[in-house]
């Protein structure tokens, strides 16, 4: 191969773009986001090169096959962490898997393993929350279920772990800010997620776009070689991120101009370089000046070609296969996946008794108000349809592929129901960015959210709309413009007239029976206003998927049981940030001098339609070492009318240790079913080798003395029956 065809296997760039110059000229190994109707064309360019080596293609296809017209999108993945299930989001792995491979794409860069720490982030509804325990087995199920039976299978899919790491240490959740972290804050809380997901075998790594004290991780030595490749024994392919070479010249300034910066990233043990076309001539350039040993070229472009010889593409490039999109996309079986998922995602957070709502005889007539009612993009929510990452769904999925709240009502109720509609309230108004139509790299800045004013006209037909009804269902939340890359948002407050909706509704219902039911289809969590809590329940939906707005409407009757649990906690003013639960010991106090620092709902919380009893936390060993297995027993009694699906939560708490460290982590957890009237005895076991801390130099070890198992329904101290144990050191030989 010559020096251009090698750096050209190191290229990743955007096929929205001239594809001639992409894959004949500049000879690209690898490409993203191409259209559906690009895709021959792109393979059949590369067919045409001198060596005809075959393209890698890669999208986001993060919650579902994204921007595949009519494929199923799931929950994302901070919804369906509320499922606390990996075997479900293995399945909705498995099954975007099986779509996206039929249409020609190799590789999705997800999962995202970034832990939630400030909320403002805009970036917090494609994580799995906040928890690194709770994050590894989720993000563990994802890569299972991409990679499915090994990469020959021709349903698999590239996982790709990301973003490799430390991403979400904003400062004021600023994306992609300095993250400001030391090498034992990474290890401890940061880097674990990411190194279960070397252990199951995830073939790519995606690196972030922050610089960690003062270092772009596209140039972090420490990481890559040392942790990744090094302790950790990766030997899969990295994948910068966009443009991530670029930016340490035009963004971080940390290099003086491309041939620096290509050459920095070359050393650094980069394989892919995400559109930076400029690296083609950069790298070269890099060589013929002697900053680069050819052979540094050769190795990443080795593990580029490794990857497409795994993935068996030399002799089958993997092109779209019209039959099998026919027989998969969307179908029947995936979309009753997607219905389950999102059942099983939704988190009841108050209930005054009102719901299930009870049917009883005779016509009723819900309401269904709010601007989030019936959006299709708000149950999508990032990275779906008309989510603006792409070009070719400006109006986004089928209409009829996506179920609202409100066709999810009208489509439950009995017949002799009526469902009725008003908005009520406009989110915002999309205007302009002051600072031009274009970021430096070209690439259109969106317009920005400004907060929609409020319509006193809408309230009143809102309130007329419900007060005319037996049951008010409010539809509140964010949209795509307050979320995602560069869309961080200052407050956590529900924007434009959504406040002075509900606040009309419940006070306008007051002297009334009517239950107002709120249901939040959001990104991430909103701090809720003071009639949020005075109404008669509130669902945490975030953005539930294709089939979400269903998924509600039979909660709402009662027609399923809610099972979900918050996988983040829930602020009660912006200025909490951060509310993570796992924070470390040792400041005076728990209260600010004007708020407590308590969430308003706490990481693990949410109701079921009974009650549950737990009682007799029992440990089979309360002397082990750390070998040994933690052992425990805990018997839940359904003492009410309906069965209760509830998440066995365990903490671990270390009494004393060498440094400071979290009040307490979740170590383990289990889906468990109590049918009404019964118990069931539940046993759960957290490895001792688990309820580990990171020492003073920074290296993860078990120390002997006291810890404390604490078992329960959340993270809530209250909640949690609680035994302790003592690990003793191995015995020594002699
Ligand atoms: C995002 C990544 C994404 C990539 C490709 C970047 O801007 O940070 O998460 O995979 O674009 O679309």
């Amino acid at each position: 191969m010559t020096l251009s065809e090698k750096v050209g296997q190191m290229l990743q760039l955007d096929a929205r773009g001239d594809l001639t110059d992409i894959v004949q000229r500049k000879l690209a190994g690898s490409i993203l986001h191409t259209s559906p109707e690009r895709m021959h064309e792109a393979i059949a360019l590369a067919r045409r090169t001198r060596l005809g080596i075959p393209l890698l293609t890669a999208d986001d296809c993060i919650h579902g096959h994204s921007f595949w017209p009519g494929a199923t999108i799931f929950p994302t993945q901070l919804a369906m962490a509320g499922s606390w299930d990996p075997d479900l989001v293995q399945r909705a792995a498995r099954a975007t898997a099986v779509e996206v491979a039929a249409t020609g794409v190799h590789w999705t860069f997800s999962p995202v393993l970034c832990i939630t720490r400030d909320l403002r982030w805009g970036r917090v509804g494609e994580t799995f929350g906040e928890d690194p325990h709770l994050i590894s087995e989720l993000g563990a199920a994802m890569v299972r279920g991409y990679q499915g039976d090994g990469l020959t299978d021709p349903t698999a899919i590239l996982a790709c772990a990301k973003h490799f790491a430390g991403y979400s240490e904003t400062q004021g959740g600023r994306d992609a800010s300095e993250a400001d972290l030391s090498r034992r804050k990474l290890t401890s809380w940061f880097l674990p997620p990411f190194e279960r997901a070397v252990q199951e075998g995830c073939r790519t790594f995606m690196l972030g776009y922050q610089a960690i004290d003062g270092v772009p991780v596209t140039a972090n030595g420490w990481l890559l070689d040392e942790v990744l490749k090094g302790e950790w024994g990766f030997r899969g392919t990295l994948v910068t991120d966009w443009d991530n070479v670029g930016r340490m010249v035009w963004e971080q300034k940390v290099c003086a101009d491309d041939v620096e910066a290509a050459t920095v990233a070359v050393r650094a043990g980069n394989d892919l370089v995400m559109t930076t076309p400029a690296f083609f001539e950069a790298a070269q350039e890099a060589v013929a000046r002697g900053l680069l040993d050819e052979g540094q070229i050769d190795e990443a472009a080795r593990r580029v070609l490794r990857l497409k010889l795994e993935l068996g593409l030399f002799e089958n490039p993997r092109p779209p296969d019209l039959e099998r999109q026919r027989l998969v996309i969307g179908s029947a079986e995936h979309a009753d996946l997607n219905l389950e998922v999102a059942r099983r995602s939704l988190v009841l957070l108050t209930n005054d008794g009102s719901l299930p709502y009870a049917v009883g005889d005779g016509p009723r007539t819900v309401a269904v108000l709010g601007p989030n009612a019936d959006d299709p993009q708000a149950n999508l929510g990032d990275w779906a349809g008309a989510s603006g990452q792409v070009d070719w769904m400006p109006d986004g999925h089928p209409r009829e592929a996506v179920e609202t709240v409100l066709d999810g009502l009208r489509a439950v109720v009995p017949g002799t129901w009526t469902v009725s509609h008003a908005g009520g309230a406009e989110i915002e108004m999309l205007v302009p960015d002051p600072d031009g139509p274009l970021f430096p790299d070209g690439q259109p800045r969106p317009p920005i959210s400004a907060g929609a004013p409020v319509d006193p006209d809408q309230l009143a037909e809102a309130v007329a709309t419900a007060r005319a009804a037996d049951l008010a269902v409010v539809v509140l939340g964010d949209t795509v413009a307050l979320t995602g890359e560069g869309c961080s948002t200052a407050t956590l407050e529900l924007q434009g007239g959504q406040v002075a909706l509900l606040d009309a509704v419940v006070d306008g219902l007051a002297d009334t029976d009517i239950p107002v039911v709120v249901v939040l289809l959001h990104s991430k969590p909103n701090v809720l206003p003071p009639s949020a809590l005075r109404a008669a329940a509130v669902v945490e939906a975030f953005s539930p998927g294709m089939r979400g707005g269903r998924a509600v409407a039979e909660l709402v009757l009662g027609h399923i049981e809610p099972a979900g649990r918050l996988p983040v906690s829930v602020p009660r003013h912006v200025g909490q940030q951060p509310t993570y639960y796992n924070q470390v010991r040792g400041q005076h106090g728990h209260r600010y001098a004007d708020l407590t620092q308590e969430p308003q709902f706490v990481f693990g919380e949410g109701l079921s339609y009974t009650t549950v009893e737990w009682s007799g936390l029992t440990l089979d060993a309360t002397e082990l070492t750390p070998e040994d297995i933690v052992r425990a027993e805990v018997t839940l009694t359904n003492t009410g009318q309906r069965t209760a699906y509830e998440v066995v939560q365990a903490y671990v708490t270390d009494i004393v240790t060498s440094v400071t460290w979290a009040t307490k982590e979740l170590k383990a957890f289990r889906r468990v079913i109590v049918p009404p009237g019964e118990s069931v005895t539940a046993s759960i076991e957290v490895p001792a080798s688990a309820c580990s801390i990171v020492d003073a130099t920074s290296r993860r070890v078990v120390e002997p003395g006291e810890f404390e198992l604490g078992v329960g329904p959340s993270s809530r101290d209250a909640a949690l029956l609680r035994a302790r144990f003592a690990i003793t050191p191995v015995p020594t030989a002699n």
